[in-house]
């Protein structure tokens, strides 16, 4: 599982959407469009899937292990 990242048009800072799904299942689905409260800007940004990714707890288990 990873959550699903976006990258806030104002800051260019990542934000997490609170959505959780496995990269490969994100991947493989249709466009969708959705909307994330921004905490650097306050507000809501809208954001269509092909401008998201997938951060995988994996990796920032081991990030935080580093
Ligand atoms: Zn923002």
């Amino acid at each position: 599982m990873g959550m699903i990242m976006v990258r806030c048009p104002q800051t260019g800072r990542s934000i997490e959407t609170g959505m959780e799904m496995e990269a490969e299942r994100f991947q493989r689905m249709p466009v969708f469009f959705s909307r994330t409260y921004c905490p650097h800007c306050r507000t809501y940004h809208e954001w269509f899937a092909a401008h998201a990714w997938v951060e995988e707890t994996r990796d920032r288990a081991r990030v935080a292990l580093a």
